[in-house]
């Protein structure tokens, strides 16, 4: 089978792999839809993760089974189904902790195109089937179902390692699509003032939509600063990173009122250390917490994400500003995320 691969650091191109090993409680897909991701970006061209050889990228995307282990209840061929980008080993001690995206190790809940072949392939598998897996439910589109692999539940963790609580004045560093739902993620938890720091204006313009209230650019000067003046001096409740750099916490946490949580989902991807101000974050005694974290994953997240969609209380579709038709095109979509034109938030390829 044909897969679009990271043959290296710096380096893509389309190689032939075998048709994936179904496990007994595995599933193999073929995809119906395909998104890239900034984190795709990040593995290839930054070298983020190492060094990858013939990797298939991709961790996003909605499939269909084709076939499944002897042990799986739930799914059949011919299933549609929604693929989350993070899909833990559901029986692991780790994922019994709360921490299933650490299960079996840091991160390793995130296996496709980081430990094993991602969903740009002709075929691919899917780890614990009944565990990962939730159906395409009628009334969400291929398209749509793609963001909710990512996207959505990478944002809106966010908003949760970020605790926002009703009335919170909330920051939301980058609005990337992933920041975006970050924005959507803390409207929906009960933000009072919402802050978002991007300048695309695609973006500003869905970060509007989705509830934010106030703008800043990083490039106009430090955020903190312009967040501090915008707030009588007293900073905000809450601050979610979706962007930026390992710098970038510096900003957050001058930006923040003691007490206050940062919640980050940005995937640093250089920089050898994060360096937090000592006088802002109270000479070590401020109340100011930091959490960075990977998204869960799993079933039960993906059927409550489409719970929202279905139910008309997020709408990804503004999400989507460039879409292809045909595998062969995952290629120019991934070439799109990298090159990030202006009016681009998320290129989604359908099958
Ligand atoms: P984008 O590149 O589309 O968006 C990045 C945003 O950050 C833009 O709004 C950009 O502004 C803004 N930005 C850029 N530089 C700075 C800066 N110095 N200070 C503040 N803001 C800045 O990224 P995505 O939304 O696709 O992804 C965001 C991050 O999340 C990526 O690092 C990605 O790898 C990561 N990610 C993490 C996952 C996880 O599970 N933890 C999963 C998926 C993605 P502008 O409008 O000017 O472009
Ligand atoms: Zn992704």
């Amino acid at each position: 089978m044909k897969g679009f691969a990271m043959l290296e650091i710096g380096k893509t191109g389309w190689i032939e792999k075998d048709y994936p090993t179904c496990g007994p409680l595995d599933a193999i897909c073929r995809p119906l839809a395909l998104a890239p991701c900034t984190s795709d970006v990040h593995t290839v061209w930054e070298g983020a993760l190492g060094n990858r050889h013939d990797m298939i990228l991709g961790h996003e995307g909605v499939g269909e089974i084709v076939e499944v282990g002897a042990l799986v209840k739930d799914f059949k061929p011919g299933d549609k189904v929604l693929v989350p980008a993070i899909t833990p080993d559901w029986n692991s001690l780790e994922a019994q902790a709360g921490f299933s995206m650490h299960s079996t190790g840091m991160n390793s809940g995130w296996k496709f195109s980081n430990f094993k072949d991602g969903v740009f392939g002709e075929y691919f598998h899917v780890n614990d089937a009944d565990g990962n897996l939730a159906l395409l439910p009628e009334g969400i589109s291929p398209m749509e179902g793609a963001m909710l692999s990512d996207m959505v539940p990478t944002g809106f963790h966010g908003a949760e390692l970020a605790d926002v609580q009703y009335g919170d004045s909330v920051l939301v560093i980058g609005i990337g699509p992933v920041g975006l739902m970050s924005v959507a993620g803390a409207a929906l938890r009960g933000a009072g003032r919402l802050i978002a720091v991007g300048t695309r204006p695609v973006c500003k313009e869905a970060a509007s939509f989705y509830g934010a209230t106030d703008f800043v650019s990083y490039k106009n000067g430090p955020i903190d600063e312009q967040v501090l003046e915008m707030t009588g001096g007293k900073g905000v409740d809450k601050v979610i990173i979706a962007g930026g750099t390992v710098d970038t916490f510096q900003e957050a946490v001058k930006a923040l009122k003691p007490g206050g949580r940062i919640g980050n989902v940005n995937y640093l991807g250089s920089g050898e250390y994060i360096n937090i101000p000592r006088v802002e974050w109270g000479v070590g005694m401020g109340h100011k917490n930091i959490v960075g974290g990977l998204m869960p994953g799993g079933r039960l997240r993906m059927e409550k994400l489409s719970s929202l969609v279905l139910n008309g209380r997020l709408d990804v579709s503004k999400l989507i500003t460039h879409t292809f038709e045909g595998f062969e095109h995952v290629e120019d979509a991934l070439m799109l995320m990298k090159d990030k034109p202006a009016d681009l938030i998320k290129p989604v390829v359908i099958i």
